[in-house]
């Protein structure tokens, strides 16, 4: 045996008997990232002090936000006591500029009544992110809900007819009115609601452990709340309601208050 192939092998007896049984992640350590778990269905796992669910088959899920800075601890606790931990510092992102003209006035400037309107969504979209089921649909991956050209993307800060205002969070798929909008990953339908004042026509898709879809500025649903349905089906149509210059479909991802850039999550390659 040469030199060369005793180091190698050395090397490699030291990786294989290492006590330290190493995190199992999948998914980039970065802002809007995506972060899919495995371990063993009784562990517990942290991260900070935040516990999070594990499945019966020992998956979890967790995101970073757009502008995350923080230093994450994620700890793994066998039933015996004996625990694993990783650091986890996300990498930080270079966002674009994406400016929006010919918003209608009514839109730019919404009276009373609109604005009313706008405050009851957004509580109805901050409580639907706050389910937490037992679903594991997450662990599966994620498609491309059109296959159709990006318009936007996540992330981008936004200025409508000259004016800053929040980020974008979706990822934005050209269609012409009508054209279908596929589920991601399956998942159970949580709200529908044809006419939200800026996002219009809105369908939340629970895919478990707190990851919810949003489709916005939809035309139509195809499914009702409280269904299953399955990635890849045909659950919507694209539209041009809410705060749009044309129809496009606007798809949003969250695990619970923290919504993640749904172009990483679709590179997470799943954990068996
Ligand atoms: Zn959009």
């Amino acid at each position: 045996m040469s030199k060369l192939k005793v180091i190698a092998s050395l090397c490699f007896s030291a990786v294989v008997f290492s006590t330290q049984a190493e995190i199992q992640l999948s998914g980039e350590i970065k802002q809007g990232g995506l972060i899919l778990g495995k371990t063993q269905a009784n562990d517990s796992v942290t991260l900070n002090e935040r516990v999070l669910p594990v499945s019966s088959k020992g998956d979890y899920v967790f995101a970073f936000s757009r502008n995350d800075t923080k230093k994450y601890i994620l700890k793994v606790t066998s039933p015996d006591g004996s625990t694993e931990q990783k650091t986890l510092i996300p990498v930080q992102r270079d966002y674009k500029i994406s400016r929006v003209e010919g918003i209608k006035k009514s839109i730019m400037n919404p009276n009373k009544k609109a604005n009313e309107r706008a405050k009851k969504d957004r509580k109805m979209m901050i409580e639907v992110r706050k389910i937490s089921s037992d679903l594991t649909d997450f662990s599966q991956g994620f498609i491309a809900p059109r296959k159709a050209r990006i318009t936007g993307v996540y992330g981008s800060q936004r200025f409508y007819n000259g004016v800053p205002k929040n980020p974008h969070f979706g990822v934005d798929y050209a269609g012409a009115i009508g054209s279908p909008v596929k589920a991601p990953a399956a998942g159970k339908v949580l709200l529908w609601v044809p006419d939200m004042f800026y996002s219009g026509g809105t369908l939340v898709i629970d895919h478990g452990h707190g990851i919810t879809s949003n489709f916005l500025h939809l035309s139509a649903s195809l499914v009702k709340e409280g269904e299953h349905v399955k990635q890849g089906q045909v659950i919507a149509k694209v539209g041009n309601s809410g705060r749009v210059t044309g129809p496009h479909l606007d798809w949003r991802m969250n695990w619970h208050k923290v919504r993640f850039d749904p172009q990483l999550a679709m590179k997470v390659i799943p954990l068996n």
